[in-house]
C-alpha cells in the first residue's frame, strides 16, 4: 500500500474504504461478510475508514468490527456530523456521543461538517459556537482532524476553505467532476494551503464503470495495458499529488483486492501523455450525448443575476449521460441547495454571458430548456421544501 501524509505529518493510506456501501441482509449490515472485506483490506494496509451518522447501520459495524479484531489503534475513523439535523449546540455533542458509543471508542481521528453544500451552512455552525466545541475537542483528543465533506459549487467551496484552519476536507471528484463541485481549482486551493484532500465518488457511484457507454466499454477493454474502467479513474486520481486519499465504497473480496493492487502500483505522476489522451476520449464519448456542449470554463460567470450558468448545463447534460434522477439529483445538491438560489428562472435576458462564451452557446435559449427538464413542478415543491428546512435560523442564545 502507498501513503501519503496527512497534516500532522500521519501516513494515509491511498486508498480508503467507505463504509457507506457494506451489503446487508435484510435490512440489517451483513456483518460477518463486512467484517471479511474490512480485514481483507486492513491486512492489505488500508488505514483510513470512512463512515458517517446518516449511514444505516454502518459506524455500529464498524465498531463490532473494530472490537472482534483488536484494531482501534491500527487504523483511522472519519466519521462525520449530521450538521443539517442541527440547530442547537446542545445537539452536536448528543450526535457526536452517539457516534463514538456506536463506535466504541473515545476519539475520532478525522471528524467532518457533513455534506456542505453552501458557505451559509457553516455560517449557521458557527452562529451555534461550533468553533468553540471543535476548540475544546481538538484540545481533550477527542478529534484529532477537523474537516468538512463538501457538494456545492467552486465558489462556496474556496469561502468555506478559506474561512476557518481546517485540517483536511472531502470532496467529489473524477475525471468527469474536474471541472464542476471543488473541482480541480478546489483541489489545488486546498492542497496549497497544506490541507490534506480525500476523494469521494471517484466513480461518480460506479457510473465510470457500469454505465459508460458500449464504445467506451469497448475502447477499455481493447487497450493494450489492460486496465479496467475503474482502474482508469483511479489511476487518473492517484496521479495527481494534491489528492491525499481515495475512498471506495468495497463490498466484494475482489473489488477490495483490485482496488488494493491498483493502490499499491499508482504513484503521482505515473501518467503518460498517452494516457491523458485516452481518458480525454473517453470522455469525448460520454460527452457526445449532451445537451449543451458547455465546457465548464465559467468565462460567463458571474451572472448580474446569480444564475450558475455551468452547473445548470452540467446537470442538464449528467440527465442525458448518467440518467434523468441522477442530472436532478446533482442539481439540487449542488444548484437547487445553495443560500443565494441560483435558478434559470432569475434570468433577464441581457446577453451578458452570451458575449464572453468561446462556444457560442444561446446560453438564455438552452437555459430556459435545461430549467424546464431540470425542474418540474415536483422537484419545484421539493426543492423549496428543501431549502426551508436547509436554511432555518439556528437557535442561539438570542433567538432561542
Ligand atoms: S442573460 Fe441571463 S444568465 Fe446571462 S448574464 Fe444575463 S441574466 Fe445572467
Ligand atoms: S462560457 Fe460558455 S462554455 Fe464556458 S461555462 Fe459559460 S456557458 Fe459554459
Amino acid at each position: 500500500m502507498q501513503y501519503r501524509k496527512d497534516k500532522y505529518g500521519e501516513d494515509i493510506s491511498v486508498l480508503g474504504y467507505g463504509c457507506m456501501r457494506f451489503t446487508r441482509k435484510g435490512t440489517s449490515i451483513d456483518i460477518d461478510k463486512a467484517e471479511k472485506e474490512v480485514m481483507a483490506a486492513f491486512n492489505a494496509g488500508v488505514n483510513y475508514y470512512d463512515t458517517a451518522y446518516i449511514y444505516p447501520g454502518s459506524e455500529a459495524a464498524m465498531g463490532e468490527i473494530i472490537a472482534r479484531n483488536n484494531i482501534r489503534s491500527k487504523i483511522k475513523i472519519a466519521t462525520k456530523l449530521p450538521q443539517y439535523l442541527i440547530v442547537s449546540k446542545k445537539a452536536i455533542d448528543k450526535y457526536f456521543a452517539e457516534e463514538l458509543s456506536r463506535l466504541r471508542t473515545d476519539y475520532v481521528d478525522y471528524y467532518l461538517m457533513h455534506h456542505l453544500t453552501d458557505v451559509e451552512m457553516w455560517e449557521k455552525l458557527k452562529q451555534i459556537d461550533i468553533i468553540s466545541w471543535i476548540e475544546e475537542k481538538k484540545k481533550s483528543g477527542a478529534i484529532k482532524n477537523i474537516g468538512f465533506s463538501y457538494h456545492g459549487n467552486t465558489e462556496n467551496f474556496l469561502k468555506i476553505l478559506n474561512d476557518y484552519d481546517w485540517d483536511f476536507c472531502q470532496i467529489q471528484y473524477n475525471y468527469l467532476d474536474e471541472v464542476s463541485q471543488a473541482g480541480v481549482e478546489g483541489l489545488k486551493a486546498a492542497a496549497a494551503k497544506g490541507i490534506p484532500v480525500v476523494i469521494m465518488e471517484p466513480l461518480r457511484g460506479g457510473r465510470l464503470v457500469n454505465l459508460l457507454p458500449e464504445e467506451a466499454k469497448k475502447m477499455i477493454a481493447e487497450e493494450s495495458r489492460g486496465w479496467t474502467a475503474a482502474e482508469w479513474a483511479f489511476r487518473w486520481l492517484y496521479n495527481q499529488p494534491e489528492v491525499t486519499c481515495v475512498l471506495s465504497g468495497m463490498n466484494s473480496l475482489e473489488m477490495v483486492e483490485e482496488n488494493c493492487k491498483t493502490a499499491d502500483t499508482s504513484p503521482e505522476g505515473h501518467f503518460t501523455e498517452e494516457d491523458y489522451k485516452f481518458i480525454e476520449k473517453i470522455k469525448a464519448i460520454i460527452k457526445e450525448k449532451e445537451k449543451v456542449g458547455c465546457t465548464g470554463c465559467r468565462y460567463c460567470m458571474p451572472c448580474p443575476k446569480g444564475v450558475d450558468i455551468p452547473g445548470i448545463f452540467r446537470c442538464y447534460n449528467a440527465m442525458y449521460t448518467e440518467g434523468k434522477k441522477d442530472g436532478r439529483f446533482q442539481f439540487a445538491q449542488t444548484v437547487g441547495l445553495t443560500k443565494e438560489p441560483a435558478f434559470a428562472s432569475q434570468c433577464i435576458e441581457c446577453g451578458k454571458c452570451e458575449k464572453h462564451c468561446p462556444q457560442n452557446i444561446p446560453i438564455r435559449e438552452k437555459l430556459k430548456e435545461a430549467d424546464k427538464k431540470l425542474r418540474p413542478l415536483h422537484y419545484k415543491i421539493g426543492i423549496g421544501i428543501a431549502r426551508k428546512y436547509m436554511f432555518r435560523k439556528a437557535k442561539t442564545k438570542k433567538n432561542k
